[in-house]
């Protein structure tokens, strides 16, 4: 699966009124500072120095999860800063992230016109109950209604969730991923829910009252997500969160994994080949993915080709132009 090379402007939502039970900015922001437009400015410089050519790829991504809450002047000059940035030779567009009952028609007017192209709502669950526990002080309602607007004015939509939250299921997540199709997401991010030192999460994982997903219960989640949104057509971008320094040592617990989403991948490919394996007699076989998967179907220390050794299916693994992301296809290996 192609990678898109973002350039993300962490910006805090200082002062923010929630009271999201998981929320720490600080450790996801990297402890940033609000960044001024000079510093705008001088990222997407670096950044184009880097991505050279690829540029032409990359979106600028103001990340930080309410984007459209801020002070609107701020806001404002933040775009302004980044809008030269567009068109031909440079970046590709803007991408923000926000909460879902942050959205109105007037604001994506106003987002429009300064050249942001998608938005993504931090929607985490649409189960009411899990919402409510986690403190977020939205419905799936909002999420619904946000989502519909942004795709009216011609926004790409993005959806995040969140795993293991207090309340909720596998079966929940599988259903808040089912209802995040419905409303036909153009991208999709899925974050298990990490206990971050200093959170309202902390005290009650201190006390004994929150469990967090083991790693293991999380990558089996994440594998089935893959899967409902990948067979949807639904692009997840990503899995886990990305871990700066200063984020892993404000971690007090949970299933962070420097690789989560490989482990996924991994476990996906495994499923599947595995049914296709079946329908074969035992005895060597080959298996057949997209070029350049053939690691993600190997596994881990190559895990899955002995877990299917085990099941008497010595497997080499051949790449096919025909066969799509996380696409497994076995035959007769003799
Ligand atoms: S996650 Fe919740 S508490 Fe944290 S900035 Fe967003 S709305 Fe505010």
């Amino acid at each position: 699966m192609k990678k898109h090379a973002n350039v993300a402007i962490f910006v805090p939502h200082q002062g923010c009124p929630g009271e999201c039970v998981f929320c720490d900015q600080r450790a996801i922001s990297g402890g940033s500072e609000a960044p001024s437009p000079h510093d705008v400015v001088r990222l997407l410089e670096e950044g184009k120095r880097t991505l050279g050519p690829r540029v032409g790829e990359a979106e600028i991504a103001f990340f930080g999860g309410s984007f459209t809450a801020i002070d609107p002047e701020y806001r404002k000059s933040l775009l302004m800063a980044a809008e030269p940035y567009l068109g031909k030779d440079s970046y590709a567009g803007i991408r923000v992230s926000t909460r879902p009952d942050a959205v109105d028609r007037k604001i994506l007017v106003e987002l429009k016109g300064r050249g942001v192209t998608a938005i993504e709502l931090g929607a985490q669950s649409m189960d009411n109950t899990v919402l409510i526990a986690a403190g977020r002080g939205h419905t799936a309602r909002h999420t619904e209604e946000a989502s519909r607007l942004i795709k009216e004015a011609g926004f790409s939509l993005g959806l995040q969730m969140m795993t293991g939250l207090p309340g909720d299921s596998d079966e929940g997540a599988l259903e808040t991923a089912r209802r995040f199709i419905a409303l036909k997401p153009d991208t999709v991010r899925i974050y298990p829910a990490l206990v971050l030192k200093g959170t309202r999460l902390e005290e009650l994982y201190r006390a004994g009252s929150y469990t967090p997903q083991s790693l293991r219960e999380a990558v089996s989640l994440c594998a089935r997500l893959l899967g409902e949104f990948t067979g949807a057509g639904v692009r997840v971008i990503r899995l886990g969160l990305h871990a700066g320094e200063s984020l892993a040592r404000r971690i007090a617990a949970g299933p962070w994994h420097p690789a989560l989403r490989d482990l996924a991948e991994g476990e996906v490919m495994l499923k599947k080949a595995r049914l296709a394996v079946a329908l074969l007699k035992p005895g060597p076989v080959e298996l057949f993915v997209e070029p350049g998967g053939e690691s993600r179907m190997a596994g881990q220390r190559r895990v899955n080709l002995r877990a299917l050794e085990d099941m008497g299916y010595p497997a080499v693994i051949r790449p096919h132009p025909g066969l799509g992301y996380l696409q497994v296809m076995a035959a007769d290996g003799k």
